[in-house]
């Protein structure tokens, strides 16, 4: 198994992601998205520097985690 070290790079919306959070089974690839839910939303107008992602399947509809804290995922090197 690869381990990637550009965790730290920024995370911008469409990048490909893998996700390695609390939910087990959406581990694995996605794109990741500013998550668009009226909590996030709100958050961000107060500037809380939470910043939280939602999870996209690249290859379809299936809609994956919210609120995926940027500690949960890490970019891909596939997406370079
Ligand atoms: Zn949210």
């Amino acid at each position: 198994m690869d381990t990637l070290f550009r965790s730290i790079d920024l995370i911008e919306p469409g990048d490909l992601v893998l996700y390695h959070g609390s939910i087990e089974s959406s581990h694995g690839l996605w794109l990741a998205i500013p998550c668009p839910c009226v909590i996030c939303q709100a958050l961000d107008e107060f500037g809380v520097p939470d910043l939280r992602f939602a999870l996209v399947d690249p290859w379809g509809e299936l809609p994956g985690p919210f609120h995926v804290r940027r500690a949960s995922i890490t970019r891909s090197a596939a997406c370079a």
